[in-house]
């Protein structure tokens, strides 16, 4: 294809866009010119799309190439069990991860941010109401809490943020996130 647009490139050039008067001299005739112009146009395309080709061409061959070689070193078979590196455990990822939401609060007034020691606001010196944050390992059921809507109630089970309880005025247990509650009394050990 290649060869076919060179062979139509040379064509177009050599031909003779000009015609005799018959007086001697030569006239350039616009309709030989455009047709010059045609068939260089064609060639080219010829000559672009077979240089697009054989280029595509290579590109498949390295990639076939690029693939057997993957496949040649690629392991047969995965090690056994015992040559395996032994999967990583740390304890510490077994521990909740320190966020930043964890380290800082917000002031309920002007939503300044402070750490979660401060007791005081810095912008507005609003006092922080200070909450027991439970932990893993907290007596939580049966603890007496507080809610700033429901009242006083008990809990009854606990899941993570979340604690049902039975608030004295409601006859089902709520699911209540913790950050609501305050606890009243903590239920002995
Ligand atoms: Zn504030």
């Amino acid at each position: 294809m290649i060869l076919l647009g060179l062979f139509g490139l040379l064509a177009a050039l050599a031909m003779d866009t000009s015609v005799s008067t018959g007086i001697g001299s030569r006239v350039e005739n616009i309709g030989l010119l455009s047709r010059q112009s045609n068939g260089l146009i064609g060639s080219g395309l010829l000559f672009m799309t077979g240089c697009i080709l054989i280029g595509l061409a290579a590109v498949r061959d390295a990639v076939d190439r690029l693939g057997t070689t993957i496949a040649a070193n690629a392991p047969r078979t995965l090690p056994p069990v015992s040559q395996r590196p032994a999967p990583i455990s740390d304890s510490s990822d077994t521990q909740p991860r320190a966020t930043i939401a964890d380290a800082t609060k917000t002031c309920s007034k002007c939503y300044a941010l402070a750490s979660a020691a401060a007791t005081k606001c810095m912008r507005c010196g609003t006092e922080f109401q200070v909450r027991p944050i439970p932990k893993n390992g907290d007596v939580l059921v049966g603890s007496r809490v507080r809610h700033p809507s429901f009242g006083e109630g008990e809990i009854e089970a606990v899941d993570g943020d979340t604690a049902m309880v039975r608030f004295d005025k409601r006859e089902k247990p709520e699911p209540m996130n913790m950050s609501y509650l305050t606890f009243v009394e903590k239920a002995a050990l």
